[in-house]
């Protein structure tokens, strides 16, 4: 069997996850010198899972989910740690190897619908040229797929949609058809990097809705990235949460909205609109900006925007640690532990902002 043969048809090992990720490193060389940008990152995905990875721009999340893919160019980038998707380390695969596995294996929904598709080819083109490139098909079955696949991810009128051009689709059926485009060659692993961006709030749902139906109907494991909480809150299994390049908490979903022990979690979590917000009063945001990613300090990466913070947070990196089965969060002063609320307490008396824009 050639090595592109095997590459289609990579099983995950029995009781393995399909993904593992091991102390994942990306820094970039800059002008300004180098960019940590994934600073140690490590985490298991099963096969069927979604799990989302949410943080505030700049925290690390998009670069994961690209240094995952192995899409990030090789010049000025250093990539070091290991991505084991089945039974092969994506950091070490050839050019040519992951090639045969994008689309086939592992998909990438964007941020941008409509760049995401090429504005001069018909989408029914962008559709069949991927099958009968991933799968061999022949034109008469790419074009009876493609239209299935346009079905299944709700575009009306298929067959006159395959003779369009993406910039005759709104934004939401471009993202429509882009998934379409993604799922078309059965990826076993589904990347989906902010997929609502500049959608609106009714048609965001939508798509979110229609990634989790087809999660569920092709077992797929998908990986979604946002910034936004609010939007990962029941729809996905598990959640990591980034700061500064790196994992400060990750949980089953229900235990980040109830039980999060990370201080930044919680000023996330506090900037979600909920429907027991007073009508026209603001959401509070986090004060300060995150640290620059070529001059990281020494300590917690969260202690200049902390309300939390103590002496030691500055001097000393808080490791990840327990909490709970899946579990896992890096802080001296857990949120609802006696230290922290004192620690809160004494910010508050002493007039730390951070402290005092905390509830
Ligand atoms: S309490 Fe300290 S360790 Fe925990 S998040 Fe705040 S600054 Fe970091």
């Amino acid at each position: 069997m050639t090595r592109g043969r095997q590459l289609r048809q990579i099983e995950e090992r029995e009781g393995q996850p399909l993904l593992s990720v091991e102390d994942l490193r990306t820094y970039f060389k800059t002008g300004h010198g180098i960019v940590r940008s994934l600073d140690g990152v490590s985490f298991d995905l099963e096969r069927g899972k979604t799990l989302a990875v949410v943080g505030e721009s700049g925290s690390g999340k998009t670069v994961l989910a690209r240094s995952v893919m192995g899409l990030l160019p090789s010049e000025n980038v250093i990539r070091q740690g290991s991505v084991r998707f089945g039974d092969v380390d994506l950091t070490r695969a050839t050019p040519a190897e992951l090639r045969q596995l994008w689309g086939a294996q592992i998909s990438m929904v964007f941020q941008d619908p409509v760049t995401s598709l090429n504005p001069v080819v018909r989408v029914g083109r962008q559709l069949t040229e991927h099958l009968a490139y991933h799968l061999g098909m022949n034109r008469k079955e790419a074009r009876r797929t493609a239209l299935s696949l346009l079905r299944s991810v709700g575009i009306p009128e298929p067959e006159a949609r395959l003779r369009w051009f993406p910039h005759q689709l709104s934004g939401g059926m471009c993202q429509r058809v882009v998934i379409a485009a993604a799922i078309a060659c059965g990826p076993k692993l589904l990347l989906a990097d902010e997929p609502t961006t500049g959608l609106d709030v009714t048609v965001s749902a939508q798509i979110l809705d229609l990634l989790g139906r087809l999660q569920e109907e092709r077992y797929m494991s998908v990986i979604l990235v946002s910034h936004d909480l609010g939007v990962v809150s029941g729809r996905a299994d598990e959640v990591i949460v980034m700061y500064a390049g790196q994992i400060v908490e990750q949980a089953p979903t229900a235990a980040i909205f109830s039980d999060m022990k990370m201080p930044y979690t919680e000023a996330l979590l506090r900037s979600v609109p909920r429907l027991t917000n007073q009508a026209h009063t603001r959401l509070p945001t986090i004060p300060g900006t995150p640290p620059n990613p070529a001059a990281l300090p020494e300590g917690c990466r969260f202690a200049a925007r902390c309300p939390y913070v103590q002496p030691r947070c500055r001097t000393e990196p808080p490791p990840l640690r327990e909490a709970g089965p899946r579990h896992r969060f890096a802080c001296w002063y857990p949120v609802g532990s006696p230290e922290a609320l004192q620690a809160l307490e004494a910010n508050k008396a002493a007039g730390l902002p951070a402290a005092k824009a905390a509830v």
